[in-house]
């Protein structure tokens, strides 16, 4: 088993043996957010005919050469269009119909005026008395200006978006077809953990990971599913490994280590899973374990992620590891985390050799830029500086300072980071 790995090593190792998950349908209203399995055609044209931007008057530019405030010309008002119905008849030469936004517009038309441009009678047999001499095709939308029957709307592997559902909306489609989303079975174990509304004295830990993770999944579209406790011992962890086999990945925390009472790496290889590597040269997080099952090397479902017990290494090393995985599962190509360019507030040391995730907040400086600043105490089992991050700044392995004031590359948790200000436009 390879051990030492560097993070992007790692990374190419998971990926590699992640599968894009098949696809399921589903109804587009519950569909945003997911990926898009199929290239959507249109089967439509639209507009399906030439319809008004505007309310107010279809005409003949032909009869309003030099119309103007001065020189209106006045036109006999022969019907109605109203958003939805359809034109009586074509329009002849002095004729105008009153049309309305949405609205086909009849055939012998060329024009729309709006209804600020025109004074209108009341009244059957009313006139209408037109201001402006109208550009061709003013305020007219031309069939098929949106799309075309035949044209490819929506390429596979497309983001579903409020947008793209508005599109698949006005194409009628109420169903659509996208990838599946992967379960995750979420596992906690260690004889020192209770659950959040256990009782924590004599030394207990709340266990906290299974929260941490199952909202992480969430938040990414994947479906966890919790595992529960297992003691450290290793009848109890392989019954409730078992229980996760059939999901498209298994996430335990805490046990997979070289500690005397780390059981889970044995049970898992009991069960027919194959450790692919251990340990990835990173802080917080070093002690990762990762495998699968099966002979298949593109897919080694279901995936083994061992991450370590404590809290924040437990919670960057999903977002580093598993949160791609799942991305790819769920058929997304670009399965990072954005990053950005910001300055850094404060010096930063560490020991050359291993890649830091340092937590910080992001704000935007007078002069635009943003600034990281540490959240504080970077200890791995400090949940509350996780709590403010809204990045991890990336300290490469091989440096040992980063200057005060450095341009640094931190990868966006949170992109409330950059909305809280009045945009100013
Ligand atoms: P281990 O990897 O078992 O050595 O655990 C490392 C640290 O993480 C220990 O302090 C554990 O108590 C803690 N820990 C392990 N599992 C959890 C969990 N599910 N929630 C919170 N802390 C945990
Ligand atoms: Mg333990």
């Amino acid at each position: 088993m390879r051990t030492g790995l560097t993070v992007s090593e790692a990374q190419q190792a998971i990926l590699a043996a992640t599968p894009v998950l098949g696809a399921e349908t589903v109804g587009t209203r519950e569909a945003l957010g997911r990926v898009l399995a199929e290239p959507v055609q249109s089967d439509r044209t639209l507009p399906p005919a030439d319809c008004s931007a505007m309310d107010g008057y279809a005409v003949r530019r032909a009869d309003l050469a030099g119309a103007s405030e001065a020189a209106p010309i006045e036109l006999a008002l022969v019907f109605e269009v109203p958003a939805g119905g359809r034109a009586e008849r074509s329009l002849e030469a002095g004729e105008a119909a009153r049309i309305f936004t949405g609205a086909p517009v009849p055939p012998g038309a060329d024009a729309v005026v709006r209804q600020e441009d025109t004074r209108a009678d009341a009244g059957p047999g009313a006139h209408v008395r037109i201001l402006v001499e109208p550009e061709p095709r003013d305020h007219i939308r031309d069939a098929g200006e949106d799309l075309l029957a035949g044209d490819r709307v929506l390429e596979a592997g497309t983001v579903l978006r409020p947008a793209q559902l508005g599109l698949l909306a006005s194409l009628g489609r109420s169903v659509v077809a996208v990838h599946q989303r992967p379960r995750v079975a979420i596992l906690s174990g260690g004889d020192e953990l209770v659950e959040p509304d256990g009782d924590p004295s004599g030394g207990k830990i709340v266990s906290s990971n299974s929260y941490t993770l199952a909202a992480q999944c969430r938040e990414l579209g994947a479906e966890p599913v919790y595992l529960g406790i297992a003691r450290d011992d290793p009848g109890d962890i392989e019954s409730h490994l078992r229980a996760g086999l059939r999901a498209d990945c298994i996430v335990s925390s805490a046990g997979v280590s070289v500690g005397d009472h780390d059981h889970v790496r044995p049970v898992l290889e009991k069960l027919g899973c194959k450790l692919d590597f251990w340990g990835v040269l990173m802080k917080p997080g070093y002690p990762l374990a990762f495998g699968g099952f099966g002979d298949d090397p593109s897919d080694r479902r279901p995936l083994v992620f061992g991450l370590p017990g404590n809290p924040v290494s437990a919670s960057v090393t999903f977002d580093q590891f598993v949160r791609p995985a799942l991305r790819r599962m769920m058929g997304f190509r670009n399965v990072f985390r954005p990053t950005v360019r910001a300055r850094l507030a404060e010096e930063l040391t560490k020991k050359a050799g291993r890649l830091h995730f340092v937590r910080v907040t992001l704000e935007r400086s007078d002069d635009g830029e943003l600034v990281a600043s540490s959240t504080g105490n970077q200890s791995s089992g400090v949940l509350t500086s996780l709590s403010l991050a809204q990045g991890l700044l990336v300290f490469p392995a091989e440096e040992d300072r980063l200057a005060a004031g450095a341009s640094v590359v931190v990868q966006v948790l949170d992109e409330d980071a950059f909305g809280g200000r009045t945009p100013g436009f």
